[in-house]
This record gives C-alpha cells, sequence and structure tokens, in this order.
C-alpha cells in the first residue's frame, strides 16, 4: 500500500479497480526507408491528405451556415494548406530523395513553412502558423489511425485514471460506472474538476508523473477531500473509506429536513439558493437539494453532447426540459461559453497558446452571430414555458453587452415576424469574470438586469493564474485581498444601480465561504446540488452582524496567507461553539 497526492477536486470517496487511458500522442515517429517502400509511403501520405481534405469539407458543408464568416474562412485556408504544392511536394520529395518515412518529412516540411511564416512581420501570416499546426495535428492522426471516436470505458465499476479529460469528454460520461476521476492535470477551477462535482463523482488531479505508476491491475482508494490516492489499499483502509461515503449519505440525510426552508439568516436577510448545471440529469438533483432556480446553466455542455451545432429545435426541446423539470422555478442560461479549455473542433476552436486570453466566451460568440441567433431564438422561445433569465460569459465592456443586446432585440423580432411563441421581457445579465468587467461594473450595470461573479475566471485573471495549471493552483485564492476588494466593488456597484448581484464560481460552492458571501451582501449563489443543503444550514446558523464582523476582518489583512488563517481560526472557534450547544 502506498499513497499518490494530488489536488482534491470534487468530494466524495471511491474504491475500485483503475482503468488507465494511455493518450495517443501524435508525436512524429520518425523512420528511414528503403528504396522500395518509397511509392507506397506516398501513397499513405496522400491518403492521408484525401482524409482530412473530406473532414474538413463535410465540416464547412455542415457549420457554414451557422459559424462566422471568419471561422469558414478558417477552414477554407486550412483547405487551401491541403491543395498547396508547397507542403505536398516538398513532403514527397523528402519522402523520395531523403528517403525519409511520411510524418517525419511532412514535419520537416511545416517546420520549413512555419520558420517562413514565423519571420514575416505581418499578422496575417503570423496567424497562418496557428493553421499549419493544426493541419499538421490533423495529418499525424490521419497518418498514425488516431481514432477521433469517443472514449470507451470498461462496463464495470471503476476509477478512470488518465492525463487529461477535455470537458466533452467528460461530458459524454455522465452517470456511467465511473467511481472516481484521476487525473494527471488540471486544477480545482479546471472544467473537468467542476463536471466532477456537478456528476456528485470524487476526483483528484494535478498528480502529474505519479500516475506513471499505475496499471490496470490496482485497486485504488480514492479519497476526494484530501487529494490522497491509496494504491492498494488494506482492508483497514477500504473499511475507513467506505466509513467516510456512509457518513456523507448520513449527513445529507440529516439535513433533508431544510429542503423546502428559506436560505435565511437567524435575523431575516434571505439569500437566494441556486444550483449551478451543466445537463439535463441534473435538474432532478437539483430540485432534491431544494434549489429555488438554476444560477448557472452551462448550455456549452448541451453542445458538446451532439456531434454538430444543435438546431434551434433540438436546443428548444432540451431546454423546455430543463424549465418544465424545474417547475415554476427560474432557469438562468449562460451563452455558450466555448475556448479555453472548452474547445469543440467541430465549432472551428482551435488551440490557442494563451486560450483563455484569448477566442472565447462573448468574443467567440460575437465572431459568429448566426451561431449566437440560434441559441438565443431558442432560450427566448423555451422562455414561453416558464420563468427565465439569460446572461453572457467573458464580458469585459460595455460595446460586447450592447452588441449582445442588439443580437437578443433582433433574435426577438424575427420570432414575432414569424409568429413564433417567445418571451422577449426577461431579464438580461452578465457573468462579472474578467478585472476589466469588475473596473467598469457601474457603467455595465446600467445597461443589464443583473450579474453574477464568476470567481473561477475572476480568480484566474485577477491574480494572472491558469486555472489550468496545477503549478500554479495555489494562487487559487478567493480570500486575497484583490478578490475581496474586487468583489465588494462589484456589489456594491450592482446594489448603487439597483439591480441584483449574484455569485456561480465555485468559491460558492464551498461551505467554509458561506460567511464570507453572506457579509460581501451577495442576493443570490448558485452551487452545485450537493453542497446546497450544508450551505443553507451555514446561512440559517449566520446572524448578518457575525459575517459582516467576519469580512471586515478579513478584509483587513495585507496577505491571503493571514487572511486564510484568520479564517480558519473563526472556522474552528465556530465549531467548537457549535459542538459544545452555545450558540452559533
Ligand atoms: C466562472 O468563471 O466562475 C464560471 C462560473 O464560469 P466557468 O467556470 O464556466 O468559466
Ligand atoms: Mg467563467
Amino acid at each position: 500500500m502506498f499513497t499518490l497526492h494530488g489536488i482534491p477536486a470534487s468530494p466524495g470517496h471511491a474504491v475500485a479497480r483503475i482503468h488507465r487511458i494511455i493518450r495517443e500522442e501524435t508525436k512524429v515517429r520518425r523512420r528511414d526507408l528503403v528504396a522500395g517502400e518509397v511509392e507506397t509511403e506516398i501513397e499513405v501520405f496522400r491518403a492521408a491528405l484525401n482524409q482530412a481534405r473530406s473532414q474538413i469539407s463535410a465540416l464547412v458543408a455542415r457549420l457554414s451556415d451557422q459559424l462566422g464568416q471568419d471561422e469558414v474562412a478558417i477552414l477554407d485556408s486550412q483547405l487551401l494548406i491541403l491543395e498547396d504544392e508547397l507542403l505536398v511536394d516538398r513532403t514527397e520529395e523528402r519522402i523520395r530523395t531523403n528517403l525519409m518515412g511520411a510524418e517525419g518529412a511532412l514535419h520537416d516540411t511545416m517546420g520549413d513553412l512555419i520558420h517562413q511564416f514565423d519571420t514575416l512581420e505581418d499578422d496575417y501570416f503570423r496567424e497562418r502558423v496557428l493553421d499549419l499546426r493544426d493541419v499538421e495535428e490533423r495529418l499525424l492522426r490521419r497518418l498514425q489511425g488516431i481514432d477521433d471516436r469517443p472514449l470507451q470505458l470498461p462496463t464495470h465499476p471503476h476509477v478512470l485514471v488518465t492525463g487529461d479529460l477535455t470537458p466533452s469528454e467528460t461530458a459524454s460520461i455522465g452517470r456511467t460506472q465511473v467511481r472516481a476521476f484521476v487525473l494527471g492535470s488540471g486544477s480545482k477551477t479546471s472544467h473537468v474538476a467542476i463536471l466532477a462535482r456537478s456528476l456528485g463523482v470524487p476526483a483528484v488531479v494535478g498528480l502529474g508523473d505519479q500516475l506513471a505508476i499505475l496499471d490496470n491491475a490496482n485497486l485504488v482508494a480514492v479519497d476526494g477531500e484530501t487529494g490522497e490516492v491509496i494504491v492498494e489499499p488494506d482492508s483497514a483502509t477500504i473499511a475507513r473509506v467506505r466509513q467516510l461515503s456512509q457518513k456523507q449519505i448520513t449527513v445529507n440525510a440529516k439535513l433533508e429536513h431544510l429542503r423546502d426552508l428559506p436560505a435565511e439568516t437567524p435575523d431575516g436577510r434571505r439569500l437566494g439558493m441556486l444550483t449551478n448545471i451543466e445537463l439535463p440529469l441534473e435538474v432532478e438533483m437539483a430540485r432534491a437539494a431544494g434549489a429555488e432556480g438554476v444560477g448557472l446553466l452551462r448550455t456549452e455542455y448541451i453542445y458538446f453532447q451532439h456531434q454538430t451545432i444543435p438546431s434551434e429545435e433540438e436546443q428548444l426541446a432540451v431546454y423546455r426540459e430543463i424549465i418544465d423539470g424545474m417547475d415554476g422555478r427560474a432557469v438562468l442560461f449562460r451563452t455558450l461559453d466555448v475556448g479555453g479549455d472548452k474547445i469543440q473542433r467541430y465549432l472551428g476552436a482551435r488551440k490557442e497558446s494563451n486560450p483563455f486570453l484569448g477566442w472565447r466566451g462573448i468574443r467567440f460568440l460575437l465572431a459568429n452571430r448566426p451561431l449566437l441567433k440560434t441559441q438565443l431564438r431558442a432560450v427566448y422561445r423555451a422562455a414561453a414555458h416558464g420563468p427565465t433569465r439569460l446572461m453572457f460569459p467573458m464580458i469585459t465592456g460595455v460595446d460586447e453587452l450592447r452588441e449582445a443586446k442588439e443580437l437578443c432585440r433582433e433574435s426577438c423580432d424575427e420570432l414575432a415576424a414569424e409568429g413564433l411563441d417567445h418571451d422577449p421581457g426577461i431579464p438580461v445579465g452578465i457573468m462579472i469574470e474578467t478585472p476589466s468587467a469588475a473596473a467598469v461594473a457601474d457603467l455595465l450595470a446600467r445597461e443589464c438586469d443583473f450579474f453574477s461573479i464568476g470567481t473561477n475566471d475572476l480568480i484566474q485573471y485577477t491574480l494572472a493564474m491558469d486555472r489550468l495549471n496545477s503549478r500554479v493552483a495555489y494562487l487559487y485564492q478567493p480570500l486575497h485581498p484583490a478578490i475581496l476588494r474586487s468583489m465588494k466593488s462589484i456589489v456594491a456597484e450592482a446594489h448603487a444601480a439597483g439591480i441584483t448581484v449574484g455569485i456561480c464560481g465555485e468559491m460558492a460552492s464551498e461551505t467554509k465561504y458561506a460567511e464570507v458571501l453572506l457579509g460581501l451582501g451577495f442576493d443570490d449563489i448558485s452551487v452545485h446540488a450537493a453542497q446546497l443543503p450544508k450551505i443553507k444550514q451555514v446561512v440559517r446558523w449566520t446572524p448578518m452582524p457575525e459575517a459582516e464582523g467576519l469580512l471586515a476582518e478579513l478584509m483587513s489583512f495585507a496577505t491571503a496567507d493571514e487572511a486564510v488563517r484568520h479564517h480558519e481560526s473563526y472556522l474552528e472557534a465556530k465549531k467548537r461553539r457549535r459542538n459544545e450547544g452555545t450558540g452559533s
């Protein structure tokens, strides 16, 4: 028995054998040919070119009416690269003259082209470098016969171990036999971790090279609270882990009586308790937890479950299912937020060198207006069937908000002209998740109906820490003075403008921050369903002066560490008092 240590990313415990997926990476496999192999190798290369061309042409045919012109132009330019004589002839020449295998020949030819483009000053050519890299990756995958099909998982209970999973892969796993995720990369706020929490599956991430030791024969005990992965646990450890999961079930059962009670402090301050969901299957969990509504529907996962962009009618059907399921409680739709770690090739998204600073959220949507309009139409139509709100991700300033709202108006005008049932009056808000939006919160508040703070991104961008990079995960510091100040001023600006402000980042789902959020004055908080009862319980125990006093103390510190230490001693003292039965 030995223990690996990672970042605890989704609570819960599990014991099962592992299923390890080792990714076939598109590394260039170089080999030397003998003269007799040349013609066959050239045939292999041409076949890969043809397959890549048909893949891209099929994408263009399917998506040209949804994606913006620029995105279709990108795919078209990749087609041109595949036809380019420089690429084709020089690769074939290398195969023939240097007796190189196709992969090495392709890589060297691409290297030359990229070098030529890279040295040009012109931005246009620099951009083409991304296309060249993308085309090379696509061709290498074809040459290596790498399958782009979804993951194939065992049908027995297992712990899924792999270097990384994309959010769309995680969404496709849904509720299968996966008992826990153990991943090499990621942090608490990577989207895989968030989805694992939503699905109620324990996860430990950021294990890096430690995974190399594991193979499919291993039995592991995963502790999603401490980040421990115990390999070949002895019987005492297995019993302890099973007991811990049983304890969790008991805690949840004990809190069941809270389900229909409001999240109200003893002195009468009421907080809206909402849930974050990604997939329709979570509606049931949201209701069972007593959610008063959905405070963040990450609609991108609905797209990820389709092989291509879902049509307006397809979206309408899913949105209605969610609205009907919430039975009169409002659903907050966030428009598609792709980019960052949520790239989906069929949407034309590409690998970028700084993806979280790149083509993401509202930037992607405004560049792909037909796609955004399709989604807006579906949301406005679904809104005719129950209370609905709408918000936009990654807003950095008023101009983006105005453009997005203009598209809302256009969509409603079209629906009215077509005589389709819809509700044009739904509240329209924005996520505040960029430092820029935080800085101009007063200007934004004048032009929208509500704010929702996305702390995952607000912390990432404010503290300049990549939310996927486990090396800088320690900088995820919700109590950092920069974050507390930023949130306090966003709340103040929202209230000064008479609009409501909520929070839907992962910080809200951590029970330990409930008093801090109360002190900050949020109107509603949106959390994972599994966390909702515990957080509601804390709210019901905490008078406002206590929460405000705590916040004032935390904000008096110059460093996050000092604030964390003070916060921990506050929580310990509170726990002691409760155990002794002497008050809040
Ligand atoms: C956030 O950034 O806090 C948020 C809720 O959005 P996402 O995690 O989907 O980026
Ligand atoms: Mg975000």
